[in-house]
């Protein structure tokens, strides 16, 4: 897909994500795949609701930013390394939802088991409501080499369903194109919402 199309979608999505409120205060970051090498994704410091053409910079899989001496989001090794790590992952999206922010801080362990949702179907290879969806939950760090070493590790451990949630801090969802990531975005933040409500019911299952 060319540059200014593929530019073009993401300020469709970021927009979506604006007005659902799970990127405030310029939080969250979003990219795509340009080609097996390379990737576009949000320069740092941006407000999602007003992304310009000029605010999605152009990185390889190494991180190293081509053409522009703006900084990309902190988070891009994250993107970098699923890039690199998953050939079938074509966009990336991370929200910094309240829901999700809350949800992770009461959730204990590094997975999350989800059950019994019609609304699973909504991400890809899960057919079934009864089918177990395990959400993993990393620790948040702000050194991104931990991070991603943890990812890493989780990865390695377990099937992850298209996301996955950094505590006290948000969301990670991808998907085969930027459509299918939205709808795992949506998916995941709605599955997260219903355990959060559920917890409320009852405090005990944390
Ligand atoms: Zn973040």
């Amino acid at each position: 897909m060319k540059k200014t199309e593929l530019i073009t979608q993401l300020q469709g999505v970021s927009q979506w994500i604006n007005q659902k409120g799970w990127c405030p205060a310029t939080g969250g970051n979003f990219s795509a795949r340009m080609d097996e090498q390379h990737f576009l994704i949000t320069a740092s410091g941006c407000d999602k609701g007003q992304l310009k053409k000029t605010g999605f910079l152009l990185s390889n899989l190494q991180g190293e930013i081509l053409g522009s001496q703006r900084l990309p989001s902190a988070e891009m090794p994250v993107h970098a390394f699923l890039y690199e790590t998953l050939p079938e992952a074509s966009a990336i999206l991370h929200t910094h939802s309240i829901t999700a922010t809350v949800f992770s801080r009461a959730a204990q362990g590094k997975a999350w088991p989800i059950s019994g949702y019609e609304m699973q179907k909504s991400i890809s290879g899960y057919n079934n409501h009864t089918d177990m969806l395990l959400l993993p939950i990393l620790n948040n760090s702000q050194d991104m080499t931990e991070l991603v070493a943890a990812l890493s590790e989780t990865m390695q451990n377990h099937t992850v369903p298209f996301g996955f949630l950094v505590r006290g801090h948000g969301l990670y969802a991808w998907g085969e194109d930027l459509a299918t990531a939205r709808r795992h975005l949506e998916g995941l933040e709605f599955l997260i919402a219903c355990e959060l409500s559920q917890l409320q019911l009852q405090p005990n299952k944390a």
